[in-house]
């Protein structure tokens, strides 16, 4: 399972992901983000780019390995996390 750090740097600026917008508060944070806990409340049923694991079965399984794809989610959380 991809090793998210639970920081909430992803979800609290969704709006700069130009495929995300119509999820976005005017703040850019995920309408569904809880703030207070950093954690999605529709976890079960949020969308499958916010699932690196199934996007990655569903899109990616014959472009690279599984740690290749999570390397490269991990340079992304880098970005947003430098961007809090
Ligand atoms: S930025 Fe990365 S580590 Fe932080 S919550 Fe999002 S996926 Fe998880
Ligand atoms: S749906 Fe959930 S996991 Fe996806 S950006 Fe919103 S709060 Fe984050």
């Amino acid at each position: 399972m991809f090793p998210c750090e639970k920081c909430g740097c992803c979800c609290r600026q969704i709006g700069k992901v130009f495929f995300a917008k119509s999820m976005a508060l005017p703040d850019d944070s995920c309408k569904y983000l809880n703030k207070n806990t950093n954690l999605c409340t529709i976890y079960e049923n949020r969308p499958i780019f916010c699932r690196v694991d199934d996007y990655y079965d569903k899109y990616y399984s014959k472009e690279m390995s599984r740690d290749e794809f999570y390397a490269q989610n991990k340079a992304i959380c880098k970005k947003f996390q430098s961007n809090k």
